[in-house]
């Protein structure tokens, strides 16, 4: 058959791949227009054999990758991919299923409520939540605040799917000085206005302050919306969900969301769980499984306590789609889409629940190593409590940016810049299935030979 030939050139291709990702040089800056060069940017007049199209795009592409996937890129938030939620994806695009709608894929629709319920225990939320399998933490983000947009207006007597926001009584919006841009960006998306946010006096590890929230809220009436965050992106930390939720949950018409893209699978570990006690308590939760879960990109989680509010929000309402029953679609702002709760399944079943959570500890013990052997350099200051996976250190005495870029060139690990209490710093964020002990040292010595190199410069 047509497809066998080019099947196996792609397993032989990702194979070769994956074998080098422990040791290729993780990401090393290259030249954009010599990258386009290399794709023959010509639009082809003739079509060419797929063997040769996947030979050609590989090739082209090679200088450009980078080993995000890999045991040593700290950069972001990542995650890496389980060979069975890798397998499993290239069976996404084989069957090339459908899940907008239940009868374009009863497989796909039953793999959803499956995986669905399986999230919802390991994460302790509440049983009868909605869970949409939607591209990742920013939409997950969306689409849990369109469910509160619904929610809040509703109980104010507003349609505000039929009718807009134009003239509506709008919620008063409160989210952490450390919130996720994404979570803004849904804010924007929503016509909440980014400006608009409220922003709540986070403390020393970015966690919004409860006692500030409450302070914030004594001169608010009428409906309110409150964004938390479970996992800064650059210390890790946990907003105080408990106390946050009391203040919340003393008024009438309020909502809180969390947003927990990487941090909520803490609540799958029983060691850590503690961290996120109250989480339960929320009206929402945004988790992607793209990071911490380490499937394939694209998979976030939007997780809606009351199902209800996020059809409202959410359904595509067409005559041709009254199949009676709920279909997928009515859980994301998609129609069609990828049928992605089958990684999902594929990386919980692989893992099973002490699987997960073993998965969950080791990467944080994996970044108190990395914390413990870079507080031995002398110019080096972790800066943060190391509760999760996340480290933020600061260099003394060497151009901090000079750092990263060596680190970079180098090739060994991948540790991305940042900006903390207005001084640069540098954040290592521990993701990945596959990193060993032995990639934290050597990351570590990377990263002290970049310093003393830089400091020798300088
Ligand atoms: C990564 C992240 C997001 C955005 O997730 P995407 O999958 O990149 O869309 C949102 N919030 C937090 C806290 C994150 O770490």
């Amino acid at each position: 058959m047509g497809h066998d030939d080019v099947l196996h050139r792609a397993a032989e291709l990702a194979g070769s791949w994956l074998r080098s990702l422990p040791e290729r040089p993780v990401g090393v800056p290259v030249e954009p227009q010599a990258l386009r060069d290399r794709l023959d940017p010509t639009l082809p007049d003739d079509g060419a054999d797929p063997v040769a199209v996947l030979d050609r795009l590989v090739a082209a592409l090679e200088p450009g990758l980078v080993a995000t996937s890999g045991p040593r890129y700290f950069g972001f938030v990542t995650g890496g991919t389980l060979p069975a939620a890798l397998a499993t994806d290239w069976l996404v695009s084989a069957f090339d299923q459908n899940p907008a709608v239940a009868v374009l894929s009863p497989a796909v629709a039953a793999v959803e409520q499956v995986a669905a319920a399986w999230v919802l225990e390991l994460l302790g939320l509440p049983a009868g939540a909605s869970v949409g399998f939607v591209t990742g933490g920013q939409m997950a983000n969306f689409s849990c605040l369109a469910a509160a947009r619904h929610a809040l207006l509703a109980g104010e007597g507003w349609d505000v799917e039929a009718d807009g926001l134009a003239g509506a009584p709008v919620p008063t919006v409160l989210v952490g000085d450390h919130v996720h841009a994404t979570a803004v960006q849904a804010l924007r998306l929503l016509g909440f206005g980014a400006r608009r946010a409220r922003r709540v006096p986070a403390d020393d590890q970015g966690r919004m302050r409860p006692d500030a929230l409450a302070a914030a809220l004594v001169e608010v009436e009428g409906p309110v919306l409150v964004c938390a965050q479970a996992g800064e992106v650059n210390t890790g930390a946990v907003d105080p969900l408990d106390a946050i939720a009391d203040v919340v949950s003393a008024r009438e018409r309020a909502w809180l969301h969390v947003d927990g893209a990487f941090g909520l699978w803490a609540a799958a570990s029983p060691g850590r769980r503690p961290l996120l006690a109250g989480v339960e308590r929320a009206d929402s939760w945004a988790v992607d499984a793209h990071k911490w879960l380490n499937v394939p990109y694209d998979c976030g989680l939007a997780i809606v306590r009351d199902p209800a509010a996020a059809v409202a929000a959410l359904s595509v309402t067409a005559s041709y789609l009254a199949v009676g029953g709920r279909d997928p679609s009515a859980l994301t702002p998609e129609s069609s889409r990828r049928a992605r709760a089958l990684p999902v399944y594929a990386a919980l079943r692989a893992l099973g629940r002490h699987g997960v959570a073993e998965l969950v500890d080791r990467c944080c013990a994996l970044a108190r190593q990395a914390a413990d052997e870079l507080a031995r350099c002398p110019q080096v200051r972790v800066l943060n409590d190391v509760v999760l996976n996340q480290v933020l250190f600061r260099v003394e005495d060497a151009d901090t940016a000079a750092v990263v870029d060596h680190v970079q060139r180098d090739g060994t690990c991948w540790v991305g810049g940042t900006t903390w209490h207005g001084r640069p710093a540098v954040r290592l964020s521990v993701s990945n299935w596959s990193t060993t002990p032995g990639d934290i040292s050597r990351s570590v010595a990377a990263v002290t030979d970049a310093i003393a190199a830089v400091s020798r410069a300088g």
